[in-house]
């Protein structure tokens, strides 16, 4: 595997932005580092974006949208065929890009690998909707003949974090370039590199210039332009809650930008007694520790019924401390580096607070090795409802362990949250299973699993997790307006 971190960084070509199918530096020569979470060091200097370069990027976009545009004028076929054929491309390049995902966010190469697998579905999937995109025909009062066309949006501002790199461009653009939208897209500070190599795909895919643009650069300067720029229709935003609200104040602000946000979690997983226990501890510690733990739908509250307990508590532990931590290019390493050291900060201050506030620290807690940005496996059992540890979204490697006695208390503690992205119930009682469904307050609901996140699935919040959905056929409304045409008919029949 050693050899995929010698590819990855020989595999460094795009840097700059990437503007009207052209790779160029920002207009006042900025940059800024890219670092690798391993070991700390420099991976590359990448082109920072200010105001006048998103300017730029966005009038690019605008023309390849205005009316007559070669995009515009494409059959929805066509636009079908170019999607595809960057879901090919990717293919064809998917050693080098886990490898350049690997490197920059530090997740393992086979968790990279599944990640841009997922991402080639998204594409096609979408790919396959442009020309299914229909309108309808509505039995209106008077004499008309009434019909809907379902129309793009117009220019969108995309905004992705760090923790999916490459799978939250697929779920921006798959959706966008079905409708017929242009795009902006800004990838995160701390993950650059492999937005740039998509881009650089999707000319050699044949999309015409300015459909697709990356300006690089951070939140509260590109990203805050991007959102204020009065010619950006739609920002479809996934990130924290907190810049998530942000962006939405902003976006009506400056014109009535549509807005779509994915933001942050604090999902709730419940095991009843009746469970398979080995299976309930292996779907439970998966929920909290895949990627690390930087998953916006964790299922980082784990709800055990009083009687399987104690016996699931040990067993989860078990489970925690097999984890091999380490480079994250070797092939017996399932947990890579957090994403920086202002992330291990947080999960560490979260776990103190854990432990102040009278949680059992059972296994974990502290940061491992001498360099880069790695937090041990950590579980917390009698964690209660009120604890900091239970209330915050921590975003790492941390499973807290609560006990609850009956059904409708799991439920009422469920939904004791700000939050409403996903929530998972493991049970062999089907009726158990499905009150719990309807009664918890989640964008999605995952019985006897969790994560099934597929590209037909909509997914996306209540309450402060977002607005609006991503994926499926839900994923690409928000990126569509409704157009009525009524025609005068001299007679209805
Ligand atoms: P973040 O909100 O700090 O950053 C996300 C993106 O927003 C980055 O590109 C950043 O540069 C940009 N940004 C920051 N400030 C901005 C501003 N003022 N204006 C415009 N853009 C700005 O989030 P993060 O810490 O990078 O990511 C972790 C968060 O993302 C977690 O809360 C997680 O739950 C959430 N997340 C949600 C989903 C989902 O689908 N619901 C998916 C992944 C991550």
């Amino acid at each position: 595997m050693e050899n995929h971190q010698t590819v990855a960084k020989r595999n460094i070509k795009y840097t700059q932005l990437f503007i009207n199918n052209e790779f160029v530096d920002s207009i006042k020569k900025r940059s800024f580092q890219t670092l690798n979470p391993v070991d700390c060091t420099k991976i590359a200097d990448v082109a920072e974006a200010d105001k006048e370069d998103v300017n730029v990027a966005v009038n690019a976009a605008k023309t390849a949208f205005a009316r007559g545009s070669v995009w515009r004028k494409l059959d929805a076929s066509a636009r079908g065929r170019l999607i595809y054929k960057l879901a090919d491309l990717i293919e064809r390049d998917i050693d080098q890009l886990a490898s350049l995902e690997t490197l920059d966010n530090g997740k393992p190469y086979k968790d990279s690998i599944f990640d841009i697998q997922c991402a080639i579905d998204v594409f096609r999937y979408y790919a396959g909707y442009c020309d299914k995109i229909h309108g309808n025909t509505i039995p209106t009062d008077g004499n008309y003949l009434s019909l809907t066309r379902q129309e793009p949006v117009g220019v969108v501002g995309q905004i992705i974090p760090w923790n999916y790199p490459i799978l939250m461009v697929s779920w921006k653009w798959g959706p966008a370039l079905a409708a017929g939208c242009t795009i902006v897209l800004k990838p995160a500070e701390q993950t650059p590199l492999t937005a740039l190599a998509l881009a650089a795909l999707s000319k050699e895919a044949g999309f015409p210039k300015g459909v697709i643009n990356v300006v690089t650069g951070f939140g509260d300067v590109t990203g805050a332009a991007l959102v204020e720029h009065p010619d950006v229709d739609k920002i479809a935003f996934t990130g924290s809650t907190e810049v998530g609200r942000k962006v939405m104040q902003t976006a009506a602000v400056f014109n009535m930008k549509r807005v779509s946000l994915e933001c942050g979690g604090k999902s709730p997983l419940v095991v009843f007694n009746d469970a398979d226990l080995d299976e309930a501890v292996e779907i439970a510690h998966n929920a909290i520790f895949a990627n690390h733990g930087q998953n916006c739908c964790a299922g980082s509250r784990t709800y055990v019924q009083s009687r399987i307990y104690s016996e699931f508590v040990r067993r989860a532990v078990r489970k925690a401390e097999e984890k091999v931590l380490g480079n994250p290019f070797e092939e017996s390493v399932n947990q890579g580096p957090q994403i920086d050291q202002a992330a291990v900060d947080k999960i560490l201050n979260l776990i103190h607070s854990g432990v102040r506030e009278g949680a059992k620290l059972e296994t974990g807690g502290k940061q491992f090795g001498n360099a880069g940005y790695f937090v041990t496996p950590t579980v917390f059992s009698e964690v209660k409802d009120q604890m900091t540890i239970a209330k915050e979204e921590i975003f790492g490697p941390v499973q807290c362990i609560f006990k609850f006695e009956t059904l409708d208390e799991a439920i009422e503690r469920a939904n004791d949250t700000k939050y409403g992205l996903a929530a998972g119930v493991v049970t062999k009682d089907i009726n158990t299973a499905l009150v719990f469904a309807q009664g918890v307050q989640a964008g999605s609901v995952w019985i006897n699993c969790y994560d099934a996140v597929t590209p037909q699935n909509p997914f996306g919040g209540y309450k402060h997790s977002g607005i609006g959905r991503e994926l499926g056929e839900e994923g690409i409304k928000e990126y569509l307006e409704t157009k009525l045409i009524s025609i005068s008919v001299p007679t209805k029949h």
